[in-house]
């Protein structure tokens, strides 16, 4: 079977032949790959700045945002079936005992750093025809989403970033949570790339008064998707990153989603009263950001300022995912569509990966047949 692979010794990306892998334990599925998306991490190790093959291999399949068909279950799975449409997750545990993150099975929080991820470091990816993964890592995707459930990877940076916010909401009492529509909070995502759109639907789905900053015209095609959704579009050069408290009002909630430290630590001072900032991209860069420690402890003391980061997700982040997908996808259908701007066969991954347009580029392996579960 088919795969595309990333060869570091060699610098090369390439479609390579594998044996197809075989269900070997009860607990195991057997997926027919049907999509996979490639993103920031993907462009990251093709041009090796990242990611490593299993020991011992000199290639990694890459891939980690998959849409699969189950073709075949082992024994003892009863909750999937032939036909079913799932998203595996990425991260695997690193099975050191000491590593109580791990035991629990979050291995998003891994403490050891001996984590793996399919497509990223150490396992191969799901940029092939077909996949063996356990069924505890797979998660269902309902029929009427298929168009767009492989978004629901990348979608789960913001869904963690925003279970692991839900807590913190509940430190303002006058906050209800069950009343979504009038929870009267604003938030600013920083980047229009797929992460900062989904987690703008995301906001908007949760009633934040939703604002996305970037860099694009304010007259362009991706301000125009923002404002169609019910959100805001900030063009970059029309409003410093540190002054958004002016366009916005109280800046409750900023979701970073650009990797870029420098706009990130320039948007500190824009943090309203009792705001939050989350933090989900991976600076790449070396050079020094130099920041006013004094205001930001300051900001951070007198008004009730929380800072954090997060990274890859856990199951109920996928959960959550794949539920509010459904819910874009009856809200904007279009719009949601419009997140994936093409789709190629595994031959045109060199073509994709030099792209630049592009807002989620998906590599297609199959269609699904959908056709026997009607039946
Ligand atoms: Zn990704
Ligand atoms: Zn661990």
């Amino acid at each position: 079977m088919r795969a595309v692979a990333m060869f570091p010794a060699e610098k090369k990306i390439r479609l390579v032949e594998r044996p197809a892998p075989v269900v070997k334990s009860a607990d195991q599925v057997r997926l027919r790959m049907l999509e996979v998306g490639v993103c920031g991490t993907d462009h990251e190790i093709a041009r090796f700045e990242y990611g490593t093959p299993p020991a011992g291999e000199p290639y990694l399949v890459i891939g980690h945002e998959s849409l699969g068909q189950v073709v075949e279950v082992g024994g003892d799975v009863t909750e999937l079936k032939a036909g079913d449409l799932v998203v595996t997750t990425v991260r695997r545990p690193c099975n050191r005992p000491e590593c109580r993150p791990c035991q629990h099975r979050r291995p998003d929080y891994c403490v050891t750093g001996a984590y793996t991820e399919r497509g990223i470091k150490g396992l191969h990816g799901f940029m092939t025809e077909e996949v063996v993964d356990e069924a505890r890592n797979m998660h269902l995707v309902p029929p009427a989403i298929a168009d767009v459930a492989v978004l629901t990877e990348p979608l789960t940076i913001a869904e963690k970033a925003l279970d692991e916010l839900a807590p913190v909401l509940t430190r303002m009492p006058w906050i209800d949570p069950t009343k979504e529509e009038k929870r009267g909070l604003n938030a600013v995502v920083l980047g229009a790339g797929p992460v900062g759109l989904l987690g703008a639907l995301a906001l908007l789905v949760r009633g934040f008064d939703t604002w996305v900053y970037s860099r694009e015209d304010a007259k362009s095609a991706r301000a125009a998707w923002i404002e169609s959704v019910g959100g805001h579009y900030i063009q970059s050069s029309a409003v410093p990153v540190g002054q958004l408290g002016k366009q916005v009002g109280n800046v409750d909630l900023i979701l970073e989603a650009t990797g870029s430290a420098a706009l990130s630590t320039a948007a500190l001072p824009s943090i309203g009263a009792n705001g939050v900032m989350i933090l989900t991209g991976v600076p790449g860069g070396v050079a020094e950001v130099s920041i006013d420690a004094q205001r930001i402890m300051r900001d951070l003391v007198l008004e009730n300022q929380l800072i954090y980061g997060t990274v890859n997700a856990g199951p109920r982040a996928f959960q959550h995912a794949i539920e509010d997908l459904a819910k874009f996808e009856a809200r904007w259908p279009k719009q949601v569509r419009a997140l994936i701007t093409g789709r190629f066969p595994p031959e045109n991954i060199g073509d994709v990966l030099a792209g630049k347009d592009a807002i989620k580029s998906v590599i297609k392996f199959s269609d699904a047949s959908l056709g026997g579960r009607r039946g």
